[in-house]
């Protein structure tokens, strides 16, 4: 006997891979320059230059025993201790090395934290549209995940639905933004009160509801927006980052938890969360990268080529009668309302134009279609004679 959820989830891939998958095998048939491929957020800007000085320096100046060598299971000292300084000055707080635990990604401090916090019964809110690993890494954790609905169009967040969704097995909510995959950041005013929602329904149950907030996207902002700090506005926020989007290391797998000192039990949690690492088997998160992430930390891969095909999106997509009035504040996806309300069936004819889009039902957002923009700016170009005969198809 196998467990048959791991059967499961190694055998069927995920919507995404599949799509990617299949544009890969299409653009053997019909040649790469004729799939316009927007299924998967793989970065497509070359990491900052510091990334490639930081790793010339290390390799040739630090003892490569120690380079490659384990570091402390939480992370190295001195990475942590630069690390904690720079978060310290970048968002005015008085972090410390011992708040931070580094991890392999994102994908890995959500994992730590979830095992950390989950006791039988717990429960993890979380709002559509919602990157769809978190049902797989909580449901992996033992606990169950309660999806509130979008709230169209600007993909805040529905206080509403959660005010009546907190119970007393909540755990914690779940939030991330900028948002995978609808782009939206979340507003001062939107944290501020959940926040204060959080801190009602902790005191009326009696133990805290957590914040977890996974960050991957933070520096990858459009126009004038920025990513708000989340625990300025919820003293029991748990921060989950990664370099993968801003530093375009995505394969590199290197990120953290942090736990600050406002958190209830603050240490207790972190301890948790070290050892979630040793049971899922992590061991330390990679000894090289941690050194380029503490140097690194705050810089972002040039975003221009982002924005510049965000803008040429909205204005190409927009000329053909898709409705582009919500382009995206942060990330690299944009998330379009679909021609018909059957998102599914509008990226099947997509698909058949050989236009590879996601449909939004598989975040939970139905109506809605995601397509990566992190992209060569010409496949965008070449992508939008296949929009005008998708409009087409329409009546657009
Ligand atoms: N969270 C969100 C919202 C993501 O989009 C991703 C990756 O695409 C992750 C977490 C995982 O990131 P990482 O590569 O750092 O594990």
């Amino acid at each position: 006997m196998l467990s048959q959820r791991c059967v499961d989830l190694g055998t069927a891939p995920s919507v995404i891979r599949e799509l990617f998958e299949y544009g890969k095998l299409r653009a053997k048939e019909v040649g790469a320059d004729k799939v316009f491929d927007f299924s998967i957020g793989n970065p497509s800007v070359p990491p900052p230059h510091e990334v490639q000085e930081t790793l010339a320096r290390l390799l040739t100046t630090v003892d490569p025993l120690t380079l490659h060598g384990y570091t402390s299971a939480q992370g190295d000292l001195a990475v942590r201790e630069q690390l904690a300084a720079s978060l310290s000055k970048r968002f005015g707080h008085e972090y410390t090395a011992s708040q931070l635990y580094l991890t392999v990604g994102a994908a890995a401090a959500l994992c730590c934290v979830f095992h950390a916090l989950t006791v039988p019964g717990d429960e993890y809110i979380l709002f559509a549209p919602y990157f769809p690993e978190y049902k797989v890494f909580i449901e992996g954790a033992g606990a169950r995940v309660n999806i509130l609905p979008p709230q169209y169009p600007d993909f805040q967040i529905d206080l509403n639905a959660l005010e009546a969704a907190v119970n007393e097995h909540t755990k914690a909510v779940l939030i991330n933004s900028p948002n995978n995959p609808s782009g939206a950041v979340y507003t001062p005013e939107t944290l501020n009160a959940l926040g204060k929602l959080l801190e009602d329904k902790s005191r009326q149950y009696g133990h805290p509801i957590y914040l977890i907030s996974d960050e991957p996207y933070r520096e990858l902002t459009y126009d004038s927006v920025t990513t708000p700090w989340t625990p300025d506005f919820y003293r029991d926020t748990i921060v989950c980052y990664s370099y993968s989007k801003s530093l375009s290391l995505p394969g590199e797998r290197i990120g953290y938890v942090l736990v600050g000192r406002s958190v209830t039990d603050s240490e207790t949690v972190y301890a948790a969360v070290a050892g979630a690492g040793r049971t899922l088997g992590y061991v330390n998160a990679p000894s090289l990268f941690q050194r380029v992430a503490a140097t690194c930390d705050g810089l972002r891969a040039d975003v221009g080529v982002y924005a510049e095909n965000r803008r040429l999106l909205t204005e190409e997509l927009g000329k053909l009668g898709y409705d582009t009035a919500h382009p995206p504040q942060g990330t690299f996806y944009y998330f379009l309302p679909t021609l018909e309300p059957d998102d599914v069936a509008f990226c099947q004819q997509a698909k058949a134009l050989d236009l590879l889009l996601v449909p939004g039902s598989g975040f939970g957002a139905p109506g809605y279609a995601r397509l990566s923009f992190c992209v060569p700016t010409d496949r965008i170009r070449g992508a939008i004679p296949g929009f005008h005969a998708l409009a087409q198809r329409y009546g657009r």
